[in-house]
């Protein structure tokens, strides 16, 4: 066992996995956690189905994160390391049709943390729970535990306090400004994952869903399954142009691509010299009686001329006015920002302290992606502080 003290604030996928990667090399840990319980907004991340990582080949994996730094980390750690770190706890692992990978029924959420709990404190992590990290310095972590602030030595500090969404879960982003006190730079935490608020000329469709359509923006594409809202749009297509749509303004246009096996020619061909062009659309093309009332919505010039119909369906404009709200979206993009922080994610400025999972700047999308990216930084802080303490102990 090593001398040396390991502390990690946040019990989130991130922080649980350095303490198990550092527990299996023989160090003690200790993490701090605010909640009287662990992982909340990991058990939540399962409400709809507990998708734990994706079962795509790595090259297509790694594409999703747009920031080199995570590429990597996710690499060393990967979508395969994930499962076999998975059965290692005794949770089988099956790919859902759209290749996310998921426990077996038998396993409900609360399992995989049990489980994972229950070979943390076999390792002999130590879980302190309803304690509030409120500062740090170069050797010692403040906290509050029962109204009271209490010092706690660390030689090595894990900051893993999550991102800023659904701050019922604990994630409630208070650490950007002790850290930004201390001159550590953070990017701006924005919604990631998020649906847009469109223009209310669509607020009509409510509860409608549009199946095996194409989302795009600015030459990023992606099909799926989107649903109309009261405010706008959700679904993960839409999630998918969040980190594209980000560099620009809104107000902004993205299209919808109501038949993506067509081309806007044969359309055209489809519908020239018809009188019933809502029968055509729904007969002969298929169309979803939401895509029929999106096209609807148009003014009679657009929808009774062939050439223009044609290129609406296959480019038909949404206007969105913004993200929604933080606190209602599934991820926040933004976090303490790459410069400040070295290859093995130690703060430049604060030598043994080291930052992991979604408090870190990178953003993807759903689909086990941010999970994923959760525990890869996790092993990756882990593997560094192995590493660095074998180095000294040879
Ligand atoms: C509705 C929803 C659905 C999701 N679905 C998916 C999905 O399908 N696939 C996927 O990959 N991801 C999904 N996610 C995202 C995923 O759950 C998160 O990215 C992940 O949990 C982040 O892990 P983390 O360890 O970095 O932080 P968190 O899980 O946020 O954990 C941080 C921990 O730190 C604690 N903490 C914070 N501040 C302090 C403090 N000051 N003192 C002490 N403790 C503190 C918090 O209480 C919390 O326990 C979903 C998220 C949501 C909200």
């Amino acid at each position: 066992m090593h001398e040396n003290k390991i502390i990690i604030i946040g019990a989130g996928p991130a922080g649980l996995m350095a303490a198990q990667h550092l527990a299996l090399k023989g160090f003690k840990v200790h993490i701090y956690e605010q909640n009287k319980a662990a992982a909340r907004k990991f058990l939540v991340a399962g409400n709809g189905g507990f998708n734990l990582t994706h079962s795509e080949n790595l090259e297509s994996f790694l594409d999703k994160y747009g920031s080199p730094e995570i590429r990597n980390i996710v690499q060393n750690f990967d979508n395969q390391k994930v499962v076999q770190w998975l059965a290692d706890l005794g949770i089988t692992t099956y790919v859902g049709s759209s290749g996310k990978v998921f426990p077996t029924k038998n396993f409900k959420p609360i399992h995989v943390l049990k489980a994972w709990l229950d070979r943390l404190e076999e390792l002999g992590v130590i879980i302190h729970y309803e304690h509030t990290f409120l500062n740090f310095d170069l050797s010692t972590v403040i906290l509050r535990k029962n109204g009271e602030e209490i010092e706690v030595n660390y030689s090595k500090l894990i900051l893993a306090m999550g991102g800023g969404s659904w701050k019922k879960t604990g994630s409630d982003a208070k650490w950007v400004e002790i850290l930004e006190q201390k001159n550590i730079s953070i990017t701006p935490l924005e919604s990631a994952n998020s649906g847009y608020e469109t223009n209310s000329v669509f607020h009509q469709l409510q509860g409608q869903y549009l199946k095996n359509i194409k989302v795009s923006f600015e030459g990023h594409q992606k099909t799926g399954e989107i649903v109309f809202t009261k405010y706008g749009i959700e679904g993960s297509p839409i999630y998918y142009l969040n980190r594209f749509t980000r560099k620009y303004n809104f107000p902004l246009t993205i299209n919808i691509d109501l038949k993506p096996n067509l081309t806007e020619q044969e359309i055209v061909v489809g519908l020239s010299g018809i009188d019933k062009i809502s029968s055509v659309l729904k007969k002969k093309f298929k169309l979803s009686t939401t895509a029929l009332n999106l096209l609807k919505t148009l003014d009679k010039e657009n929808y009774t001329d062939v050439d223009k119909l044609s290129k609406l369906i296959k480019k038909f404009p949404i206007e969105v006015l913004s993200f929604r709200p933080i606190d209602e979206v599934i991820s926040t993009a933004g976090g303490v920002s790459f410069p400040s922080l070295k290859s093995n994610f130690e703060l430049k400025d604060f030598p043994n302290v080291y930052c992991v999972g979604e408090m870190v700047d990178w953003e993807a999308p759903t689909g086990g992606y941010l999970l994923q990216a959760c525990f890869s930084t996790g092993v990756w802080v882990a593997k560094a502080i192995a590493d660095f303490e074998m180095d000294i102990d040879e």
